[in-house]
């Protein structure tokens, strides 16, 4: 080898191909440190990839490897975040070339070099005060709209000021980049002494990792918990990221941050415009981002100086991606701050199995808020009893009257049903056909005001049919009943008061949810009704009522996980209500006696959760066994299970239990039949060796191709 140079640098490469590529030194300069941001030929192509390592030797013919055509940026990526991106597709069985992908934002992977955005934040100069404007009107509007004191230049793009005209001012001197104004921060309330507990302890263990279990139900402080650690962290010069499932939860927390510390938080999700996630991103990378708040993909910020994670609501399925890289945001944020030596805090009213597993077995600890911050009392829990009792369009007489009775009280009333649509099934009164998708095994959903029927699976539409088509018979009927038919339901018995459904057929911006929020937040009496999206973590303060219609699905599903996650829905929900007065919670089902609804109506989450984790840890279930699986999907049921047999077959170890090929529990959709193979032990170790060694050799079956397969580490869907 040529004077100790070395010879070849291996790249991830954003194709969907198991493998690094190696590419030969750019001819006129050299070799690229890992972590750079390269370009490289690729077929007739040139993408933007990362170095991953240099190395002396390559198994290819080393005068035919063609080389790097330019370094964009060395050494972009330092070692840690690097070592994260690689460990993350290793461990979730993903092709390396998704490292760049999650690595850099959309604008960093296009073959150019990258112009540096200046701080976000503009300010007028002397000059801008003084010049005449009035032939300019699009600048007079700019110096307009920056007289009170400096903008982000995001949100005064937002606002409708152009891109090329600042660019323009700051040319000309009018205005100035600047810093984040400060402002005085708002004291917060004087902590309880459990949250004293849980922020010394969090604090503690600024020079070392520890994960946290923050349990508090809703409106506990737990907020509260992290904005005092955060704080402390930034003032000792340390950067804090905090990670929710979803963007609709952003803006809520991102005022209360910037009014408690007095600075500006730098906001990452799918959310923005490329521009912005950009800034982020560098802001993030330089270090000048102290308080950083996204949702799953944040989790690969750069950090500069990190001291602490949060993942609020961190039992969200939200923060499993399902496809791609199928990574659990928490569980890499765990990782992360366990390799970058900090502490993490992961915060839930209704915290995973998973966590509190980790729990269990000493390697999390739980801090526990268990009464309402402030002085709020938890709602009073209320089993209705369905059987025998009248329904019409899914609401009995006596919760139309504690409904009646909470509007009457001034109160707002939140109605859960985890059904969109305005009924479940259309079918006939006559002979009982029913209106099934002709690509999945599942019902269309009856969307009565848009007038079709809908599979929420694969987005099939089709018109309302007018007759039967098996019998003729104009007597349709739809069974069961969603959000639109409980809207219409509610709408017919209490026609002054406004309801208020939300739902994704609803809720169609991000900005619609934001205003209704905000009327809802103005506290006159109303009714909400809608899906999960109202059992997330918004301040709802107004609500004295919320109510779970008909839980028992969920009681008897095939799916391991669904006493969980009826369980995390009905503590959500139920911690909706009565967060400033007193308020009340009913919960129906035809199964009061069932032991999960006697559990639940005990109170405690905590407790519930301990039965259900050791049902699982007794069944030889996640999170007390790990699980991986491999799914494959063809146009004929045969062939995707004759492909996982085959796939099964060449496991042969007896460290791992198999199971399968098993139909998913959908088990056809868009035309496909599901099949699933699971790969079982008590420890990781075992699985992620066998999934290493599939990513081998499944490629070389006969069927692979014709095949859709993937492997799923740590799955959330059955
Ligand atoms: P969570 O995140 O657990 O839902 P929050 O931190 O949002 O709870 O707190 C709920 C409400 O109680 C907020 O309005 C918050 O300002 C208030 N609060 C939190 N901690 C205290 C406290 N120690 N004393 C008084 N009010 C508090
Ligand atoms: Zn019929
Ligand atoms: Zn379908």
């Amino acid at each position: 080898m040529s004077g100790g140079r070395p010879t070849v640098v291996r790249v991830a490469v954003p194709v969907p191909l198991h493998g690094l590529f190696d590419y030969a030194p750019p001819v006129d300069g050299n070799p690229p440190s890992p972590g750079a941001r390269v370009v490289v030929p690729f077929g007739r192509r040139r993408l933007v990839g990362v170095v991953i390592e240099r190395a002396d030797s390559t198994t290819f013919d080393p005068d035919r490897l063609k080389p790097v055509l330019q370094v964009l940026d060395d050494a972009l990526l330092d070692r840690e975040h690097l070592d994260l991106l690689r460990w993350t597709t290793r461990y979730y069985a993903s092709p390396p070339g998704e490292l760049v992908t999650h690595a850099l934002p959309v604008a960093l992977r296009r073959p150019e070099p990258f112009r540096r955005a200046g701080p976000a934040w503009l300010h007028l100069t002397d000059a801008g005060r003084a010049v005449d404007l009035a032939r300019a009107p699009r600048q007079a509007e700019v110096v307009e709209a920056l007289t009170d004191g400096p903008q982000r230049r995001d949100a005064l793009q937002a606002a409708g000021h152009p891109a090329d005209a600042l660019r323009r001012m700051l040319e000309q001197g009018r205005i100035e980049t600047c810093d984040a104004p400060a402002r005085e921060p708002v004291p917060g309330p004087t902590l309880n002494p459990e949250q004293r507990v849980a922020v010394a302890a969090v604090l503690a263990a600024r020079h070392r990792f520890e994960a946290f279990v923050l349990a508090g139900v809703t409106g506990s402080g737990k907020t509260e918990v992290y904005l005092q650690a955060a704080r402390a962290l930034v003032r000792r010069g340390r950067q804090v990221l905090l990670l929710l499932p979803e963007i609709g939860l952003t803006p809520q927390l991102v005022r209360r941050v910037e009014a408690r510390l007095g600075f500006a938080a730098h906001v990452y999700h799918s959310g923005l415009s490329d521009g912005e996630r950009v800034a982020t991103w560098e802001a993030a990378h330089s270090g000048e981002a102290r308080v950083l708040i996204g949702t799953r993909s944040a989790v690969f910020l750069p950090l500069r100086n990190p001291g602490l994670i949060v993942v609020d609501e961190e039992h969200d399925s939200s923060f499993k991606q399902f496809d791609g890289m199928r990574y659990h945001g928490r569980d890499v944020a765990v990782l992360r701050a366990s390799r970058l030596g900090i502490p993490i805090v992961l915060g839930s009213a209704t915290p995973s199995l998973e966590s509190l597993q980790n729990v269990h077995d000493g390697r999390y600890r739980l801090l526990d808020l268990p009464r309402r911050a402030g002085g709020a009392v938890m709602p009073r829990w209320r089993i209705e009893d369905l059987r025998g009792a009248t329904r019409r369009e899914g609401l009995t007489e006596a919760l139309v009257e504690r409904i009646r009775r909470r509007l009457e009280a001034g109160e707002q009333v939140l109605v859960y049903r985890n059904r969109r649509g305005f009924a479940p099934v259309l079918m006939c009164d006559e002979c009982g056909w029913q209106a099934d998708c002709s690509r999945c095994s599942a019902h269309l959903t009856w969307h009565r005001q848009a007038a079709r029927l809908s599979c929420h699976h694969c987005g099939q539409q089709r018109p309302v049919p007018p007759r039967c088509p098996e019998c003729d018979s104009p007597r349709l009927a739809a069974a069961g009943s969603g959000t639109e038919r409980i809207e219409h339901a509610l709408n017919e018995r209490f026609p002054d008061v406004p309801v208020l459904r939300v739902d994704r057929d609803s809720m169609r911006g991000r900005d619609e949810f934001e205003q209704l929020l905000e009327q809802v937040g103005r506290g006159d009496p109303c009714i909400l009704v809608g899906t999960q999206m109202l059992a997330k973590g918004h301040h709802l303060p107004g609500i004295g009522l919320a109510v779970v219609l008909d839980a028992d699905t969920s009681l008897f599903s095939a799916d391991f996980r669904a006493p969980e996650r009826l369980a995390q829905t009905v503590f959500q929900v139920a911690g909706r209500a009565g967060r400033r007065d007193p308020g009340e919670f009913v919960l129906q089902t035809r199964h009061p006696e069932h032991a999960l609804v006697q559990a639940m109506a005990a109170g405690s989450y905590l407790k519930l959760a301990e039965l259900l984790r050791a049902e699982r840890a007794a069944a030889e279930l996640p999170p007390a066994w790990s699980l991986a699986m491999v799914r494959a999907e063809a146009q004929s049921a045969d062939r995707a299970r004759a492909f996982l047999a085959r796939v099964a077959g060449t496991v042969g170890s007896n460290e791992v239990r198999l199971a399968g090929p098993l139909p998913a529990l959908l088990q056809r959709r868009a035309g496909h039949w599901r099949y699933q193979l699971w790969l079982m032990a008590p420890e990781r170790a075992p699985i992620q060796r066998t999934v290493a060694r599939l990513l081998d050799t499944i490629p070389a079956d006969r069927d692979a191709a014709r095949v859709r397969w993937h492997v799923d580490v740590d799955p959330l869907e059955l």
